[in-house]
């Protein structure tokens, strides 16, 4: 499912983030247990009515060492690029503004809905302020306040009905979804052009939508595969494209789209904090995950160096333990034959169902050696498991109390999950229910 995007616009202290901490509200952290996951305030999903949508807050894009009006200038350049609908935020208390002008000017060179919020307007009488605001040239200024949270309803009203008809890319239910992520200069367009040239491979046009005319169509055998974003890798004009944030941005939209995704690292520079909070997107998306080592050839290597490798992975995404981890090189084409096995193992393990009847032996198999935990002189009891969804595959586990359902026991239970069946590179997510 594709959905359409909200960004967010204006000059510093308009109260952005405000908004986008609004409307995004708790989701924001989904998945607390992911240690090294720290969460860019930045792009995340919000909901208005039954509508779902993704939103950006772009002044969470910084560029580094850009004078402040070159900042704001590439930050509205990146909402026209990326969003379907902008959010055009001024500041009520203060009035129009040379900055605000400026935001205007570059917004009028999209085609794309613009719909222009005025905050701070935080109680009645303050709503005269915002007749100023028609002469942005973006007609009826909405008056809000992100601080009490006034307005927002009609905001978002007027956002969701400018939302276009979004086509959906139609890949078919047995092509394989997958992007390559990672931070700039990992070697992501170089591992592509590599997968691409290979000799079963056949690369059939780019296709998708006008919106999404971006991936790349693959055919080994008879096996179909997408690399989805295959020209936000390659393309590296502007600016603010190698900056990391916007970089995460992309990702971001790859992960939400992909099955599989190969979180690309450079065997040269080792690991970075930037790897590890994309893989954690990655990881907390639920999409399927392989761990690629890029630049193999251009480190010094001995019979250790693998295993050492692997050590420092490992304990740097321990939450990726079920991720594979491949070492390669785009230039050499060292092991990247071996890559699109790997994606249709993973993609299969993704979308893996398994028998009830089995499931339930495991979880007995596993109580039997492992006691339930008890809380308060109750001790858990677990009736019965099945599985309620693929990709990633998930388990309802129906229980007396889902209180007394420790962490600690979830993972055990998971890993006895694992080691029945295998999974290997998806995560798998267990929930428990009290049964009635
Ligand atoms: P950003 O730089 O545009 O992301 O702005 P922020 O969201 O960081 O807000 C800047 C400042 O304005 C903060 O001190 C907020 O508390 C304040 N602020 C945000 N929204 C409102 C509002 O509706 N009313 C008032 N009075 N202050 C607000
Ligand atoms: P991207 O920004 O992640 O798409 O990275 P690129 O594919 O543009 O690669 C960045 C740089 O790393 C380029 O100079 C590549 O030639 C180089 N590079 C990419 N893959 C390899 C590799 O496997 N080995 C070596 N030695 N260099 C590589």
């Amino acid at each position: 499912m594709t959905k359409p995007v909200v960004a967010i616009v204006g000059r510093p202290n308009v109260g952005k983030s405000t908004i986008f901490n609004r409307i995004v509200g708790e989701r924001v952290s989904i998945v607390e247990d992911t240690p090294g996951v720290t969460r860019d305030r930045l792009y995340s999903s919000g909901e208005w009515l039954t509508t779902d949508f993704n939103i950006i807050d772009t002044g969470g894009i910084e560029i580094s060492d850009a004078p402040f009006m070159e900042q704001i200038r590439q930050q509205a350049e990146i909402a026209i690029q990326e969003a379907d609908v902008i959010i055009f935020m001024t500041n009520g208390r203060e009035g129009v503004t040379d900055a605000d002008e400026n935001v205007a000017k570059i917004l009028y060179r999209t085609k794309k809905p613009v719909v222009l919020a005025v905050n701070k307007v935080d109680n009645p009488e303050m709503r005269e302020q915002i007749y100023d605001f028609y002469s942005l040239g973006f007609g009826d200024p909405h008056p809000i306040s992100g601080s009490h949270g006034l307005g927002l309803g009609d905001l978002l009203d007027t956002v969701v009905n400018h939302f276009p008809e979004i086509e959906e890319e139609d890949y078919g239910e047995d092509t394989i979804k997958f992007s390559l992520i990672g931070r700039p200069n990992v070697g992501k367009s170089s591992l592509v052009n590599a997968l691409l040239g290979e000799d079963r491979v056949i690369v059939s046009d780019i296709e998708g939508t006008t919106r999404d005319a971006v991936d790349s169509k693959l055919t080994v055998g008879e096996k179909d595969y997408v690399i989805i974003d295959t020209a936000g890798m390659r393309k590296k004009g502007k600016v603010y494209e190698s900056t990391e944030k916007y970089s995460v941005l992309r990702a971001l939209r790859a992960i939400e789209r992909s099955d599989v995704v190969l979180v690309v690292l450079n065997a040269e520079e080792g690991i970075r904090e930037q790897d590890k909070k994309i893989a954690g997107y990655a990881h907390e998306a639920g999409k399927g995950v392989i761990i690629v080592v890029n630049k193999w050839d251009a480190i010094e290597k001995n019979d250790k160096t693998m295993k050492e490798f692997e050590e420092n992975i490992r304990e740097h995404f321990k939450y990726l333990d079920y991720a594979p981890i491949v070492y390669l090189s785009a230039v050499t084409k060292q092991r990247v034959n071996t890559l699109l096995p790997i994606i249709d193992t993973v993609s299969e393990n993704h979308s893996m169902r398994v028998q009830s009847s089995i499931l339930n032996e495991v979880i007995m198999d596993a109580i039997a050696m492992n006691p339930t935990p008890q809380d308060k002189g109750r001790r858990l009891r677990i009736y019965y498991a099945t599985q309620v969804a693929v990709k990633p595959p998930t388990f309802v586990v129906f229980v007396n109390e889902p209180e007394i359902m420790h962490f600690s026991y979830e993972r055990f239970l998971e890993n006895q999950i694992r080691q029945a069946f295998g999974f290997e590179g998806t995560p798998i997510r267990l929930i428990s229910r009290k049964r009635t």
